[in-house]
């Protein structure tokens, strides 16, 4: 069944938010289950990315997680270079809400984590032991942050996390990639995704502080 989505510029209420940025509207079909990622390693990689996730930051931010089919309306194929994305804000009853795993990348273990490395190694995303835990921290870790913005209790922690974005972008911090320093929001998924998959320093560590100190 093919559902369409409008895209909205960063986070917003409504629309879909790509990974890679695209002028394009997205549309997104055949959305299943994570448990029909058919390499049982794979499943089992992303099983436990979430269940990591959980045991970090306390719960869930999301519980539609699932994988489905991707392609730009103006332009039809697969869509290769997307990992993942989000829908926000989209009615439940068209179960469009939840992130999406593109199942053009999600096949098998080898061939998602060789995917995402190169992502690391194309300086993209920040280098980590564990691509695949990385790549679902960051999804799961952009709902968390939507919800930030959306918590009242969260309002004083969006100008701290605001602070320390500016202070990483002026010092160029090595072991991190260019999508880290496009915005706050992408910041906070990386920071997550690097504390949660083995590559920590002083910066992971500054964003975590301020998750606890404001008990989000
Ligand atoms: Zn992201």
């Amino acid at each position: 069944m093919a559902k369409g989505g409008q895209r909205k510029k960063g986070f917003g209420a409504g629309g879909v938010r790509p990974e890679r940025s695209t002028k394009k509207d997205v549309i997104l079909y055949g959305s299943e289950s994570i448990d029909a990622i058919p390499d049982p390693s794979l499943r089992k990689e992303v099983q436990s990315a979430i269940s990591r996730y959980v045991s970090i930051f306390g719960s869930l931010p999301e519980r539609q997680i699932k994988i489905a089919d991707f392609t730009v309306a103006l332009a039809p194929g697969p869509m290769q270079n997307t990992l993942a994305l989000q829908f926000q804000g989209g009615k439940r009853s068209l179960n469009i809400r939840g992130i999406f795993l593109n199942k053009a990348v999600w096949r098998n273990n080898k061939e998602t984590t060789r995917i995402i490395k190169e992502l690391m190694d194309d300086g993209i995303l920040s280098k980590t032991p564990r691509p695949v835990r990385h790549a679902i921290v960051h999804e799961l870790a952009h709902a968390r942050w939507q919800e930030f913005n959306s918590s009242r209790k969260a309002r004083g922690a969006r100008p701290e996390m605001t602070k320390i974005f500016r202070q990483f972008k002026r010092e160029r911090r090595q072991g991190w990639g260019s999508l880290a320093r496009q915005d706050v929001g992408e910041f906070f998924a990386e920071a997550m995704a690097k504390h949660a998959s083995g590559a920590p320093d002083r910066y992971t560590k500054k964003v975590m502080r301020i998750v606890e100190k404001h008990n989000l």
